[in-house]
């Protein structure tokens, strides 16, 4: 069947090749699509927080990577022997708009735990893969992208701005599952650490959730004016040295940050009983210098969240399918500029730190 594969125009990569380094842009053929994978245009990226610590050197990847995991794209091709269906069941064809997730994991490999397929062996992660060869597409910042076989991936409405479905494959799934983590929030009261887009995203999903009250808290008080759009109560800057924290009886605290003195501070935060649900911690760092007396007397959790699984997944879609309307995410992408000009972008988001900046890719 692959011998059908319409010839479509070769295709432009970004290339990552180390910290602060200008981006190389090559150009390949569309490869094969082999069974049960989806040829995909990619129309939009937006820069993930991690993409730029990766950028800075805060992060290690191995260079020659095509970076870019918060992606949408339309179908242009899916291979032999493909179920014809998505995450929610529905048919696929040819020109949907899809999401997909940003983990792939290999066919006959089984997760260590059915609700944590993010942490199977030889995952493969979109935005995070050697460029070798004609294997080039598979991240966001190139004009195609490869799903392999076994992806969750999603047929979504086109009115939902691509600014907007672009964040979902990492943004918002990973709060998603952070709210999962986090247990039932009818009724309680929810602090959150870090005014960036997971953190605003969490604002708008606790208050959607029926959390009555919700604080945000960063040490940039540029980014606090977006929390009462998305649904916080009240918006504070991080506390001095020795100042008060704010709260001592929040039901729960999540960490966007990955900030020890914010982790710390969010444990300080909690009411008896209190879960802290920390995501933010993805790159090294000192250690949580944590009371473990406090931890024990006051009954606390501490739960860590790392990427999302297939549900978080479906329901952070389901979420911005549902409010992309009510909450401002598409002014969130405070930036957008072409593939061509990404090293600018890269560089402009590290050091202007927008809420996102956007990459458009075509369309
Ligand atoms: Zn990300």
């Amino acid at each position: 069947m692959n011998n059908l594969l319409p010839n479509f125009p070769p295709g432009k990569a970004a290339i990552f090749n180390g910290a602060g380094q200008p981006f190389e842009f090559i150009s390949r053929q569309v490869p094969f699509i082999k069974a049960g994978e989806i040829l995909i245009r990619n129309l939009y990226t937006t820069l993930c927080g991690s993409d730029i610590h990766t950028y800075c050197g805060r992060r290690t990847e191995p260079a020659q990577v095509v970076l870019g995991h918060e992606i949408v794209g339309d179908i242009l091709w899916i291979g032999p022997a493909h179920s014809g269906k998505d995450l929610r069941g529905e048919t696929i064809q040819i020109g949907d708009r899809v999401t997909w997730s940003i983990f792939a994991v290999p066919e006959n490999i089984a997760a260590p735990r059915e609700d944590m397929p993010q942490k199977s062996e030889h995952l493969f992660k979109y935005g995070h893969a050697l460029a070798q060869g004609d294997d080039v597409f598979n991240g966001g910042l190139a004009d195609y992208c490869v799903l392999l076989a076994n992806t969750a991936f999603i047929k979504i409405p086109t009115s939902i701005p691509v600014k907007v479905a672009a964040t979902i494959s990492c943004a918002h799934s990973t709060v998603m599952g952070a709210l999962r983590v986090s247990g039932d929030l009818t009724g309680k009261k929810v602090l959150i650490y870090g005014a960036g887009l997971l953190g605003l995203s969490c604002v708008a999903m606790c208050k959607e959730a029926g959390a009555t009250r919700i604080g945000l808290i960063d040490t940039d008080t540029s980014r606090l004016v977006w929390g009462e759009k998305f649904g916080a109560s009240q918006v504070y800057a991080f506390p001095e040295d020795g100042t008060p924290f704010p709260w001592q009886d929040a039901d729960v605290v999540f960490d966007m940050t990955g900030s020890p003195q914010a982790m710390k501070a969010g444990i300080d935060s909690l009411a008896i009983g209190g879960i802290a649900v920390w995501i933010g911690a993805v790159f090294p760092d000192k250690p949580v210098q944590v009371d473990a007396q406090k931890i024990v007397r006051k009954v606390l959790q501490v739960r860590g969240l790392h990427n999302y699984n297939y549900q978080d997944f479906l329901k952070a879609t389901i979420f911005i399918e549902n409010n992309y309307l009510k909450y401002p995410f598409e002014a969130l992408i405070e930036k957008e500029y072409p593939l061509d000009e990404i090293t600018d972008a890269f560089a402009f988001a590290s050091s202007s730190k927008p809420v996102r900046v956007g990459i458009k890719i075509s369309g």
